[in-house]
């Protein structure tokens, strides 16, 4: 247990640390949790710092920096997209993220985001889900059955009402593998074969495929009035998902404007095509749906606020608990200005 005279040792969460921790709290405990600590800071959006995020683009995928601030927490989140990774046995997406202290600037949590983001991601859709899904809406389409696929399923039931889902892939293996792993979950599951197949009967159409192109999953035939859009997979610049068309025929709510319109599937619009920020509909500033027959779409791409709340949420968990490690990550010199004295402990 880290003490007050440790402030050079830095909690650390590895991935073991977080799984041990999902089992302790409970999967959909920690969705339910993740989704009121995002709720509670998109509450107060207005007190963060907020910019685009930081993006390396390379020929086969992209690294980027998240940072955010409320003044008195600093939050950054380190990952990647690489679509092409899978194909040999890599991530899509790895991630880890840092909280320091503003007063400080010292760091007081270093943890794996690679499950984090996932989860995080999955309470952000189910909690817009919650404020624009039709009525009543209890099945959904989960097109692109990769790494978030659970984890959205998931949090779809646990906050959002979801009792049915409808899988489909490209891949038939990534289908056959997300079926197995949501057996005995309580979820209703139907493997399907297209996604024509997928949308059928469902309310909530999710697109979460990987792929770094303008690809076309939901075609503009194929959306009807009155569903909700939970579109993840469009986040890059050049990688979009949603046709035009059902943009333009929907109701577009976002995180953060500038960014989205960098990366999300609105890339694919004129800048000042309206889109509506969903903090200002959770926060009962803006209208979310107004009608039956409105199309929704949440075109989501991952803001540093969500992982933000994420590293607070862990901060807050792993406090009192034996998940994570001390890091010896800062240099502790006894007189603070002689950093070169320190030198000589390690002398001998
Ligand atoms: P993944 O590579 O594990 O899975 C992607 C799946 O999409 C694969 O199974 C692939 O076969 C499938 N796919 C590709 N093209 C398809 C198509 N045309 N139709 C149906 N399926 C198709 O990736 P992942 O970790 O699950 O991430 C999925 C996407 O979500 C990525 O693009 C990632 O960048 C994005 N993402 C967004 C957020 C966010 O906050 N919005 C967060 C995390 C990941």
């Amino acid at each position: 247990m880290l003490t007050p005279s440790d402030k050079a040792l830095v909690p650390f969460v590895s991935v073991d640390h977080m799984m041990q921790l999902i089992h302790h709290v409970g999967l959909p405990a920690m969705l339910r949790g993740l989704s009121t600590y995002i709720a509670d800071d998109f509450a107060r959006w207005e007190q963060f710092d907020k910019t685009p995020r930081v993006a390396s683009h390379s020929a086969e995928g992209v690294i980027e920096l998240m940072p955010t601030s409320d003044g008195e927490t600093y939050g950054f989140k380190y990952v990647n997209g690489h679509p092409k990774n899978t194909s040999e046995g890599l991530q899509t997406v790895t991630a880890f993220g840092l909280l320091a202290d503003v007063d400080t600037g010292y760091p007081v949590l270093l943890t794996e985001m690679t499950l984090l983001t996932a989860l995080r991601t999955a309470a952000t859709s189910a909690l817009v889900a919650k404020a624009l899904a039709p009525r009543g809406a209890t099945t959904m389409a989960m097109i692109g059955n990769g790494a978030q696929s659970e984890f959205q399923s998931l949090a779809m039931m646990a906050i959002a009402g979801v009792t049915h889902v409808r899988l489909y892939d490209i891949d038939a293996g990534a289908t056959a593998k997300c079926a197995h792993n949501l057996a005995d979950t309580g979820l209703t599951v139907t493997t399907c074969t297209s996604p024509e197949d997928a949308i059928e009967g469902a309310q909530i159409l999710t697109t979460c495929t990987a792929d770094k192109a303008h690809a076309t999953i939901l075609t503009d035939n194929m959306v009807g009035a009155g569903v909700h859009i939970n579109a993840i997979g469009g986040d890059c610049p050049g990688k979009t998902e949603i046709a035009p068309g059902i943009l333009t025929r929907g109701d577009i709510f976002v995180e953060y404007p500038p960014q989205t319109r960098i990366e999300g599937d609105i890339q694919q619009l004129p800048d000042d095509h309206p889109v509506t920020e969903i903090w200002q509909v959770l926060a009962g500033q803006a209208q979310g749906r107004t009608s039956d027959r409105q199309i929704t779409i949440f075109d989501s791409v991952g803001f540093a606020i969500e992982d933000f709340s994420a590293l607070r949420f862990v901060r807050d968990q792993v406090r009192n608990t034996a998940f994570f490690h001390p890091l010896d990550l800062l240099a502790d010199p006894d007189d603070p200005r002689d950093l070169f004295g320190m030198l000589s402990r390690a002398k001998g």
